[in-house]
């Protein structure tokens, strides 16, 4: 029974084409170009690949595209390049020179821009400052800031002499900033004064300061003043950023470095478990960023973009610094959290920067569905042309809120499924060629051999569902898990004989698009049929009266497992047993009586990481029954869970 393939339960067959204004000026404005392009970048990826690396700046040239020693890759081998100096330095030239590289916006509403100039001014700045504090090419820096112009510019600072740096995302405590310090045996901490979050100060250097004890390996520490809040100072090791940089020379000629340098490493959030430290190089990560972010984004000279998400996840690391920079495209930066001072905190800024591409994630979609349209149409988005998702399946009924109340059922929406291990998108619509089917990520980007298989490795037959592979190196794919190959492999290379394994799992169907059906830990086995969570959930979702719900599976005496949903109201919609039964009867008609929750409750909160994705596996504790509940540290907020429980 287990090799039973992943079943496939909704059929979606509302489709979009390319609207045909937008795909006149696409970067790729066809299926044909798309197709082309695709079939290229398989057969011979040497040659697809090394001329897009072309397109950007080498010390020196590579000798070899690829070298794959399973499972080990190497991309652009014994070239040189600095990818600093291509996110900045290559522009400095032309035009682009004092074109805005940043506009950022803090939560009270103060405002900067940066220039590219103006931007590697500060980094050569900052690259001076790093090697002062005695840190050196190979060295390894966390930082730890809010979401302030000087986070990206101590990246590019450390990339520029070749330290790799480890962000680590503001919200986490200073238990998950000794585990991630430890591990890479940091040097410096880069931090700040605090950050500004629903118009209160997160104590950010007091979280350095009490992890700092259990630290060895840490020297300095540069604090940035942001907030202005007290903090201590500890003679010798601690630094002010303004002291520092007052003194420091803004000549910093970016440092050569082998394509295969670390270039940084980055712990995932932990949805499931145990934080892994993610290894990205130079070279590889560079081309890889770089061409998505040309392609998925369309991103024009004039194009003013904006991806909500944090720095301290690797959608920011990708698109919000590396990938957008080396493309000279102007990026919106917004520090605090997207109701403050009103849930239309957004809205408004992407009205008043005249915002042209939109990149955010399917948990704030379906917040903003929740807190309400009123919101988003007192405000003018026609700017807008081209929005996207990442970071979870999205419901087909929030992707067409989405359409229709955000992108106005003009813009194409860009579904992009990808992970920290692969760097850059990896199955995406091109928005110029690609029609669209709401809740599909559609097709693989360029070089992405993608594939669905069963247990045993075996491509199913669509529709059917099973594992997510990749069965081709790709150019920005992590090299190994920090200090730990052996996981690397284990975890990676060894399920599906041969194949990258994404631990997520997937239908195809007649076009060949790609459908995600959620982590395959959480696939729940219904009287021994297999079904993913994300379809379910959909089908819920899909009912007027429900703003976000989760399922999972239980033990049940008769059909092995049972389904719990987990269900979120939509304004004043009432959770009462009627509306359970017509929930029951909604999944049974959408989808079939067999996915039909077993059990429903009502909650105002669902358990979620850090970076706003649902925890399942603390809801498979409850919806169990279990006194011991899971490992908790990645989550957001502690009380969602203790409410549930008390609800039990
Ligand atoms: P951890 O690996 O530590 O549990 P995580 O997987 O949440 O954390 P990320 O690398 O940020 O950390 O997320 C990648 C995962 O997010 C994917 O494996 C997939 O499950 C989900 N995901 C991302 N984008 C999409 C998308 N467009 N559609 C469906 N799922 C997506
Ligand atoms: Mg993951």
């Amino acid at each position: 029974m287990a090799t039973e393939n992943i079943a496939n339960l909704l059929t979606e067959s509302r489709t979009f084409p390319p609207p045909e204004a937008f795909a006149a000026q696409a970067t790729c404005g066809s299926l044909e170009d798309y197709q082309r392009l695709y079939d290229e970048s398989i057969n011979s990826p040497e040659t697809f690949w090394g001329r897009v690396a072309e397109e950007l700046h080498w010390f020196r040239k590579w000798d070899t595209v690829l070298e794959w020693d399973h499972p080990h890759a190497r991309w652009f081998v014994g070239g040189t390049t600095n990818l600093s100096y291509n996110c900045l330095d290559r522009h400095l030239d032309g035009p682009r020179a004092d074109k805005i590289a940043y506009i950022w916006e803090g939560e009270p509403g103060d405002q900067r821009t940066l220039t590219y100039r103006e931007l590697h001014r500060e980094v050569c700045k900052f690259a001076n400052v790093l090697k002062g504090l005695g840190i050196a090419k190979g060295d390894r820096v966390c930082i730890y800031m809010p979401m302030v112009p000087e986070l990206p510019i101590a990246m590019l600072a450390c990339a520029r002499i070749g330290a790799a740096h480890s962000v680590v995302f503001g919200g986490f405590s200073a238990n998950a900033l000794v585990d991630r310090i430890t591990d890479a045996e940091a040097k410096a901490v880069i931090t700040a004064d605090g950050g500004w979050r629903r118009g209160k100060v997160v104590p950010l250097k007091a979280a350095v300061d009490e992890a700092l004890p259990r630290t060895p390996s840490v020297q300095s520490v540069v604090v940035l003043r942001r907030t202005d809040s007290a903090v201590d100072m500890r003679d010798g090791r601690d630094h002010w950023w303004h002291e520092l940089m007052a003194d420091a020379d803004d000549t910093c000629p970016a440092e050569p470095l082998d394509s295969e340098h670390l270039l940084y490493i980055l712990y995932t959030s932990g949805t499931t478990g145990k934080p892994k430290g993610i290894v990205h190089t130079t070279g590889g990560y560079m081309v890889g960023t770089y061409l998505t972010s040309k392609y998925v984004f369309d991103l024009k000279e004039d194009d003013i973009y904006w991806c909500t998400a944090d720095i301290g996840w690797v959608t920011g690391h990708s698109y919000i610094v590396y990938g957008i920079l080396a493309n000279g495209a102007t990026g919106v930066m917004y520090e605090g959290a997207p109701n403050h001072p009103a849930p239309d905190r957004l809205w408004d800024m992407v009205e008043r920067h005249k915002v042209t591409v939109f990149y955010t994630a399917p948990t704030a979609i379906r917040t903003f569905i929740k807190w309400g349209d009123e919101h988003v149409t007192k405000h003018d988005l026609s700017t807008l042309r081209l929005i996207g998702t990442v970071g979870e399946p999205i419901n087909p009924e929030a992707w067409m809120w989405y359409h229709k109340l955000i992108g106005k059922e003009r813009c194409p929406i860009v579904d992009t499924w990808w992970q920290t291990e692969t760097g850059a998108i990896m199955i995406t619509p091109l928005p110029g060629a690609v029609t669209t089917k709401p809740g599909s990520a559609t097709l693989p980007f360029f070089g992405v051999d993608a594939d669905i298989v069963n247990e045993a490795g075996e491509s199913v037959t669509p529709p059917d569902g099973g594992f997510l592979v990749i069965r081709k190196p790709w150019p920005s794919m992590l090299r190994t898990l920090y200090g730990d190959d052996e996981r690397y492999q284990q975890q990676y290379w060894s399920q599906v004989a041969g194949c990258y394994f994404t631990g997520d799992g997937a239908h195809s169907d007649a076009d060949g698009y790609f459908w995600l059906l959620g982590r395959v830990d959480d696939v729940m086995n219904v009287s021994g049929h297999r079904m993913g969570t994300a379809e379910v959930e959909s089908a819920l979702v899909s009912h007027d009266a429900v703003a976000e719900a989760a399922v999972v599976g239980f033990p049940h005496e008769l059909k092995g497992e049972g389904i719990a949903a987990f269900v979120t109201l939509r304004g004043d919609a009432v959770g009462d047993d009627e509306l359970k039964t017509v929930l029951r009867s909604h999944v049974a008609h959408e989808i079939g009586a067999i996915a039909k929750p077993d059990q429903i409750r009502f909650t105002d909160a669902l358990p979620k990481t850090r970076s706003g994705k649902i925890m399942r596996r603390l809801l498979r504790d409850i919806a169990a029954g279990k006194e011991e509940i899971g490992d908790t540290t990645t989550l957001e907020d502690y009380s969602v869970l203790t409410k549930l429980r008390e609800e039990d």
